[in-house]
């Protein structure tokens, strides 16, 4: 998924469970792997990745940084947004070293079923996603 989706979902977690830190940090990273699973539409197929791969990351700073400091999040909820997010930089470091490069975290492995699907439903299914962590970041203050 893109990476805006693992970052809102990730602060929805946090700001859900609100600690602590230690617990929540591996489950941002689980839901991550569970995410991968859901089909769902990635611009790494697409015709333009870096556009949309630069606008998703600046749409993943966006969140993270108005969870913070707009929204007030303790930082080490607001930091686990970007800890969900951060494997994609494993698709990121293999696609800049080649298609034959190895990737490192496990939903992004050849062998994982990762989930596909064209792009009405893979963008749909990321932008409900989105909206569900957006509600639930908001239903959750103060944190
Ligand atoms: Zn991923």
């Amino acid at each position: 998924m893109w990476v805006s989706t693992h970052v809102l979902a990730g602060l929805a977690i946090a700001a859900a469970l609100g600690g602590p830190w230690w617990l929540v940090l591996p489950i941002v990273v689980l839901a991550h792997v569970v995410m991968d699973l859901i089909p769902h539409w990635d611009y790494t197929v697409s015709k333009h990745p870096v556009v949309y791969g630069c606008c998703d990351f600046a749409a993943s700073l966006t969140a993270w940084l108005l969870a913070w400091f707009a929204l007030g999040m303790p930082f080490w909820m607001a930091f686990m947004g970007p800890v969900s997010g951060a494997p994609d930089w494993d698709v990121l470091i293999a696609t800049i070293r080649g298609a034959q490069a190895r990737k490192f975290f496990p939903s992004h492995w050849d062998s994982f079923p990762h989930g596909r699907s064209g792009r009405a439903w893979g963008i749909g299914v990321q932008v409900v996603i989105m909206a569900a962590s957006v509600g639930v970041v908001l239903a959750a203050r103060p944190y």
